[in-house]
């Protein structure tokens, strides 16, 4: 089963938020955001004694309408459509506003369980002030302090007796971790249009989007579950929102990217098109490869280019970025969205190959190939090769003496011409073996 849906609703500033934090507090979480309402809305998954459910926060929840009776009401009735409990945040602090009745109002002619938590009761001297929140007539509120944590412990026993049977098992969530997802990371200088491709990216129809918060706040990766599975974006901390401050200089793009580049199967750099391939370009370009992943070069803000201009570009990425072998090059406007699909079935391809499986027979017929078109220095030679995993395609091979690494380049790049490999990233194993 999913787990059980708690909807937090309230007016802003009564402490939503900083309640959800205090819920999920020290505990590994997961950020889901489902677009399609406002990419406010964030869902978390909590536990408390052994249950398992998913705090949707209405924060930005709103909806367009102009009138108060609009927002509260469009607010409350898709908390309640989506719930299983509701929490009515109210500040102790401020007492009962028009607002909190309105919602109570809504609330309580639903069927859906509410608990009323009177909130930012940091001391005993607010305490009195929560019993004017009986007169919503939603039974007793629940003093909290959220910034304190005071007050969570018996909020959180009462919301567990309120969920569905079954919520003491483990919910069905994804398993975040899972290595085998497939990493992408968005890479380039800063201003090129990485976080308007990325929001573009998780609007895109029917991606449903998780976030996986790290340690600190710079490492969010995000999973975007596309028709053909889940694909993990790695590092888009700062790329959801215009929020980012003076860390966009070129020194920490290529940090965070270099970091990002390592644990992504496969890097999307973004260049600039209206400036060319210029030398930072180049310099990350050059970073990345030497790390060892592969490159799709998108080259975005195409729209503002003149023929003239396309043309110079084109023939720039050969010039420049031609140390890269062949890379797929996408051309699009992020801002527009025009040519952004594009970029789905390029990944669902590299996917493809990132889990193919050639029989041993092939990869063998290949390697032969390979060495009687060119033999390795020195009598060095691979008597047998084999598949031995995939996610990324992984070869062994058996030589009879060491392979110079310019050499297993070289079949490394016959295996992928061979096979179609694409961009998707393969390794080489050689193991040593008497003739
Ligand atoms: P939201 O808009 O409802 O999500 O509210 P936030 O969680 O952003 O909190 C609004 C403000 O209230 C922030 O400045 C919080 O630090 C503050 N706040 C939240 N909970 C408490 C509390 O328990 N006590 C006090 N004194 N302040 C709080
Ligand atoms: P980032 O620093 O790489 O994340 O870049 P942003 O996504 O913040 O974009 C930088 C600026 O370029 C913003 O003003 C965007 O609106 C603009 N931009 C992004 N993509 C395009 C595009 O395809 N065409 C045009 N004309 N502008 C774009």
């Amino acid at each position: 089963m999913n787990s059980p849906v708690v909807a937090i609703v309230g007016r802003p500033n009564v402490g939503k938020s900083t309640l959800v934090n205090r819920v999920i507090g020290r505990r590994e979480a997961i950020v889901e955001e489902r677009p399609g309402v406002t990419r406010d809305r964030k869902a978390v998954d909590g536990e408390w004694q052994g249950h398992h459910f998913t705090l949707i926060d209405t924060g930005g929840w709103i909806a367009d309408g102009d009138s108060l009776d609009d927002k509260v009401s469009a607010q409350s009735e898709q908390a309640m459509q989506a719930a299983e409990v509701v929490v009515l945040v109210v500040d102790a602090a401020v007492g009962v506003t028009p607002e909190d009745e309105r919602v109570a109002l809504l609330l309580r002619r639903s069927e859906t369980p509410v608990i009323v938590v009177a909130n930012k009761v940091d001391d005993a001297g607010h305490e009195a002030a929560i019993w004017e929140f009986m007169g919503l007539g939603l039974g007793d509120p629940f003093p909290v302090s959220a910034l304190h944590g005071k007050g969570t412990g018996d909020l959180l026993d009462h919301l567990v007796t309120l969920l569905p049977e079954g919520s003491d098992q483990e919910p069905e969530t994804p398993l975040l971790d899972d290595p085998e997802l497939y990493s992408v990371s968005l890479v380039g200088r800063p201003n090129v249009g990485k976080s308007t491709l990325f929001n573009r990216l998780i609007g895109e129809e029917r991606a449903v989007v998780h976030d996986r918060p790290g340690t600190t706040r710079d490492a969010i990766d995000t999973i975007v579950e596309t028709e053909t599975g889940p694909i993990r974006f790695v590092d888009t901390a700062g790329m959801r929102r215009k929020a980012r401050i003076d860390e966009d200089t070129e020194y920490y793009s290529l940090v965070r990217a270099l970091k990002a580049v390592d644990k992504s199967d496969v890097a999307l750099l973004v260049i600039d098109a209206t400036s060319g391939v210029t030398h930072q370009d180049q310099r990350l370009a050059e970073r990345v490869d030497g790390a060892g992943c592969p490159i799709v070069i998108i080259l975005n803000k195409w729209e503002l280019l003149n023929t003239e201009q396309r043309e110079k570009v084109g023939s720039d990425v050969e010039r420049k970025l031609g140390f890269l072998g062949s890379p797929p090059v996408l051309r699009m406007s992020a801002l527009s969205g025009k040519g952004v699909n594009r970029l789905w079935p390029q990944l669902q391809q590299a996917i493809g190959d990132y889990r193919t499986r050639i029989p041993t027979r092939d990869v063998n017929k290949s390697i032969r190939a390979a060495q009687s078109a060119q033999p390795a220095p020195h009598g060095a030679r691979v008597l047998y090769a084999t598949q031995g995993a995939t996610d990324p395609p992984t070869f062994t091979l058996f030589a009879n003496r060491e392979l110079p690494p310019t050499y297993i380049r070289y079949l490394e790049r016959k295996l992928r011409e061979d096979f179609d490999l694409g961009s998707t990233p393969i390794k080489l194993r050689v193991r040593r073996r008497n003739d």
